[in-house]
């Protein structure tokens, strides 16, 4: 047995420490990046925020919203290859620019992943996603597909360490998805026990993937616009939203009305929830690893994603970036032990 002694920190435990600045509005900061990915060599640009790829949030109507706004959309791995054929076959080119193909890595999943990415070549971004990307059947998955799709924008996860997000990289990822335990709907950490601070993960995995060429998804933990942010600053390339993009017309989820109000149904992706929808419940030798929420009814997405950009934007303007690549530069973190004052309740 090991203790490593440093502290590892969480969103709520840091603050940006403002900076001097010349910028006058937020309005003049420019949150589209322009990437090109290390294998593929292909060239992506927009803004760096990623709607997860969970039944209730990463829908083809969250995907024609959020692509209005150059923000990607990690599609669920639930519709069928007809589904997405007829969606291909009617949606422009820009929100098919703005999608990610999720697979998980079984030999069906591998056939029907490309299936859909032989609809349309702008179709980019394959998303291989499992639980605990520590798994050597990982390792091996990612390298199949780079063999098979050279091409394409490869993202594998999801890790917290540095040692990991290389060896998925020299496996083929363009891209690493960091995050164990910190989702909204996640229960790992109470379930295994297993886990990793969100903003150290992203500092120490950022840093291992920039030395190969390679870049990072911060995905889960968010709960406001200034964690959004404290991501961005702490390293990612791009931020997954989860929760913070739930409950909204666009998400595809469950409306139930409870005392005359609205909500929606929302749940991890290994919720007993998810199970039952999907694999006709949860196998005796697992245990859930999500919780399911009812979340207040909100409406459409566009109000909500335009509150986080601005937020995101005017972090910039405190310490000084004009663009959204120069602010982990510009971050300086205090670590803190207060947030919000809530003595008026939460914002
Ligand atoms: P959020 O933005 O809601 O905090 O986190 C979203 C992320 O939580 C997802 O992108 C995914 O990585 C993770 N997640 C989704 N469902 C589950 C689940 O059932 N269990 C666990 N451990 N993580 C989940």
């Amino acid at each position: 047995m090991r203790i490593e002694q440093e502290l590892k920190l969480g969103f709520k435990d840091v603050l940006f420490r403002p900076k001097r600045s010349t910028l006058k509005s937020r309005s003049q900061v420019n949150l589209t990046r322009e990437f090109t990915f290390k294998y593929s060599g292909r060239q992506w640009c927009g803004v760096p925020v990623i709607a997860a790829n969970m039944d209730s949030v990463g829908s083809f109507e969250m995907a024609t919203v959020l692509a209005k706004h150059d923000v990607l959309t990690a599609i669920h791995k639930h519709y069928s290859v007809d589904e997405w054929s007829e969606f291909v076959a009617n949606a422009d080119e820009n929100v098919l620019q703005h999608m990610m193909v999720s697979t998980g890595t079984s030999d069906a999943d591998f056939e029907k992943m490309h299936q859909i990415l032989a609809l349309n070549d702008a179709l980019m971004f394959v998303c291989i996603d499992i639980a605990n990307g520590y798994s050597e059947h990982l390792v091996e998955f990612v390298e199949k597909v780079r063999e098979s799709l050279p091409d394409k924008v490869i993202i594998a996860g999801n890790v917290v360490t540095g040692d990991m997000t290389e060896e998925l990289i020299l496996a083929g990822a363009d891209i690493v998805k960091v995050g164990i335990g910190p989702g909204s709907v996640c229960t790992t950490r109470v379930k295994t026990g297993v886990g990793y601070p969100q903003l150290s993960a992203i500092i120490e995995c950022a840093d291992a993937a920039h030395g190969l060429g390679g870049r990072i998804i911060g995905d889960g933990g968010c709960t406001c616009p200034g964690d959004v942010s404290k991501a961005f600053g702490g390293g990612a390339d791009f931020v997954m939203l989860g929760g913070m993009l739930a409950g909204h017309k666009e998400s595809g989820g469950e409306v139930v009305v409870k005392d005359g109000e609205s909500y929606m149904k929302f749940y991890g992706m290994s919720s007993k929830s998810a199970m039952d929808k999907h694999s006709g419940g949860v196998a005796k030798y697992r245990a859930a690893e999500g919780k399911t929420v009812l979340l207040p009814y909100r409406g459409s997405v566009e109000d909500t994603i335009q509150d986080i950009l601005g937020g995101v934007r005017s972090t910039c303007t405190y310490v000084g970036a004009a663009q959204l690549k120069e602010l982990t530069k510009r971050t300086t973190f205090i670590r803190v032990e207060e947030q919000e004052n809530q003595v008026f309740g939460k914002a």
